[in-house]
């Protein structure tokens, strides 16, 4: 009965290797003609000046819908876009649109841009996204890049070049999904961030958990000392939000303020920016 179990083990094992070897196939073709046509698009994240309770700017997260009208997971396309060589344009097409998406919101509400660890190693990254600022006539203070930690072990000196440009032209960098990788804090020794972004995972359990609750607080102390601003994501409830505040936290970002919108939506949302007031 053990052998003929793992026999079924074993063929269900490879059917399901064969339907993932499937349906990477198929995301990989369907992917090409995407970028090639332009279908992947920016939806916008309110982000919220938690002292205020007014919104201070979006995150542009990347949505693709696919031909048979699923959605699919950024963390995937963009993964695959890696490994295809094509994220390079693909970023490019996104950034040009929420460039010229974010210059109708009022100043100074801010575009957060996410840009992938495999870019950071472009030498002529900085160039190109201070020429697609210029041409949509966004201020390069209203852009912020957001990068995760792993982007800059991989080629220090070129990443490093990178946003020290980025940096001189006015654009503003900050550092994503802050806590989960496992050189945060040389990270921040390293390079300079306007903007740390606490990961949700500590932002979920800081309510209920006392050691979560001393981290956050750790991480806005070190911001404090180091002149960095914070930002809390994944922030789902009132609770949640009001002890940010309660600590300093700059901004905060998460489902109780909205998930990612349309560019319609995000720009009626900009233009009443100084009467709305997002915190629960
Ligand atoms: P990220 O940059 O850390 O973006 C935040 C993710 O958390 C988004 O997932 C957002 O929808 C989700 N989120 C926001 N608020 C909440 C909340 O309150 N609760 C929970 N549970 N989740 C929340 P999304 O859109 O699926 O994106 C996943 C990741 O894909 C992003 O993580 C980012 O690393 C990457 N990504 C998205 N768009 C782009 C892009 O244009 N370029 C690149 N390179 N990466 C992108
Ligand atoms: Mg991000
Ligand atoms: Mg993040
Ligand atoms: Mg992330």
């Amino acid at each position: 009965a053990a052998k003929q179990e793992s026999r079924n083990g074993l063929r269900v094992f490879e059917a399901s290797m064969r339907e993932r070897q499937a349906s990477r196939a198929w995301i990989e073709l369907a992917l090409r003609e995407a970028v090639q046509n332009e279908v992947i698009a920016p939806r916008y994240q309110p982000q919220v000046d938690l002292k205020t309770g007014h919104l201070a700017g979006f995150e542009a997260l990347a949505r693709w819908r696919a031909e048979d009208g699923k959605m699919v997971p950024p963390d995937i396309f963009i993964a695959t876009a890696e490994r295809l060589g094509l994220i390079d344009r693909l970023s490019e097409q996104l950034l040009k649109r929420a460039c010229r998406d974010a210059a109708l919101w009022p100043a100074p509400l801010r575009l957060a841009f996410n840009l992938s660890p495999l870019q950071l190693s472009d030498p002529r990254l900085a160039e190109r996204i201070i020429a697609i600022i210029h041409e949509a006539g966004l201020a390069p203070e209203r852009l912020e890049v957001e990068i995760t930690e792993g982007a800059l072990i991989r080629e220090a000196a070129v990443a490093q070049d990178t946003l020290d440009m980025l940096r001189a032209a006015g654009v503003r960098v900050a550092l994503d999904d802050f806590g989960t990788g496992y050189a945060s804090l040389s990270q921040l020794a390293r390079f300079s961030f306007d903007m740390i972004k606490i990961d949700r995972s500590f932002i979920r359990r800081m309510v209920a958990e006392e050691k979560q609750l001393k981290i956050v607080k750790s991480i806005l102390g070190l911001g404090q000392g180091l002149g960095i601003e914070i930002t809390a994501e994944g922030v789902e409830e009132a609770e949640q939000a009001e002890l940010l505040r309660s600590l300093g936290c700059h901004i905060g970002q998460g489902y109780l303020f909205g998930a990612a919108i349309t560019p319609e939506e995000a720009a009626t949302l900009a233009s009443r920016k100084g009467e709305v007031v997002l915190a629960a």
